[in-house]
């Protein structure tokens, strides 16, 4: 039996009903252009997100990107991120025309160790960018109490992480909520995804809110008048009204993440080469991936080639170890947890339509490999 690493078309099957009719709406009245399902879209994940304001954009980039801009950096402005993350995050800091500054991981979770962030502080730190690293919240309560005191913007990439929630003095907080603003992707393998390219920014700061939704549109409130030079980064209308279906499911689906991810724990304890990545108490996981710190990885690869059994390698070569980011001067082993990382994690099938027989296959054939 093959196992895919994702399998869409299960998804599309089940929920093309919902799905289609949706989209037929847009047909019909050919609204194409910020046609009335982003707004409803907008808010709907704002309120998910314990936010005021949704703006929609064209990619989780841009979701990145805009606020980025509006922080208007110089080129010696620095913007603290995590090496061990989708290239988006660090691209975006340099596309705004700021310097991304890495700091190391956690060991446990692989997300954004904040003592370094506080060693990387200087008074040129304009922005933190924590990543909600495959589905689990970075400590937002500790990196707030860094940056606000000292007027540093926390920028959440939540990319991979809608929906997600931690426990802060007893109460819980979701992904979106806390930053100053954060940024979503629904790029059709993530845990919401559109059946095309989109994004969206939340935030509580409704004047931040108002010059991003001017910036996606060429920096003009008023059509032909522009304040400032903004970019076309619209949300698809047909995209968001994919989404607005398939929004009602997604605590289903992540709670089926969550349990595929406990089975696969359970039978994973005692296959010692085979180390899950740690679930801090504190957080409720959203497993976009489930992720394995193992022996012989590359190896462990070819086997479940040959099995027919899909995985992946997230990440394999730490940003500040990308040709494109040399000028920044990382050496070798100066993010030694991020760089030890990159040649032991892999990523196993953790969609929400695996049956119970494909979680079994995908484990028999890992302990057939370490027996
Ligand atoms: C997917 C992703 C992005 C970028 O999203 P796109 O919609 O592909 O542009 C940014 N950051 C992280 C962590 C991601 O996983």
């Amino acid at each position: 039996m093959n196992v895919p690493l994702l399998d869409l078309v299960a998804q599309y099957r089940a929920i093309k009903d919902d799905v289609l009719p949706a989209m037929m709406g847009v047909i019909e009245t050919q609204q194409f252009i910020m046609g009335p399902a982003i707004a409803q879209l907008e808010a709907e994940v704002a309120r998910l997100s314990h936010a005021t304001q949704g703006v929609g954009c064209a990619s989780g980039t841009d979701a990145l990107l805009l606020p980025l801009r509006a922080l208007a950096l110089r080129p010696e402005d620095e913007v603290i991120t995590t090496p061990f993350t989708f290239f988006a995050t660090a691209g975006t800091i340099h596309n705004a025309g700021g310097k991304p500054v890495f700091v190391d991981v956690e060991p446990e979770t692989l997300n954004i160790d904040v003592d370094a962030v506080e060693r990387a502080i200087t008074p040129r730190t304009k922005a933190i960018i924590p990543v909600h690293l495959f589905g689990q919240m970075a400590d937002m309560q500790r990196l707030l109490a860094l940056a606000q005191p000292r007027g540093i913007r926390v920028i959440e990439d939540a990319c991979q992480a809608i929906g997600a929630r931690r426990r802060i003095d007893g109460e819980w907080r979701v992904a979106g909520e806390l930053g100053w603003v954060t940024a979503y992707s629904f790029f059709p393998s993530k845990n919401l995804g559109a059946w095309g390219d989109g994004g969206m920014i939340v935030t509580s700061d409704d004047r931040t809110a108002e010059r991003l939704k001017r910036l996606r549109l060429h920096g003009g409130a008023k059509q032909y008048h522009h304040d400032e030079v903004g970019t076309n980064s619209r949300l698809d209308t047909l995209q968001a009204a994919v989404l607005l279906a398939k929004l009602p499911h997604l605590a289903s689906w992540s709670a089926k993440r969550r349990e595929h991810a406990a089975y696969y724990h359970t039978a994973f304890t005692d296959v010692s080469p085979v180390r899950p990545l740690a679930v801090d108490p504190e957080n409720e996981h959203i497993f976009h991936q489930y992720t394995l710190r193992v022996e012989r990885r590359d190896a462990l690869q070819a086997h479940l080639k040959q099995e027919g059994i899909g995985h992946a390698v997230y990440y394999p070569v730490p940003l500040h170890r990308q040709p494109c980011f040399a000028h920044l001067g990382y050496a070798p082993g100066s993010m030694p947890v991020s760089e030890r990382a990159a040649g032991e994690v892999i990523s196993l099938p953790i969609y929400p339509e695996l049956s119970h027989a494909q979680l079994d296959r995908v484990i028999d054939v890992i302990r057939a490999f370490y027996r």
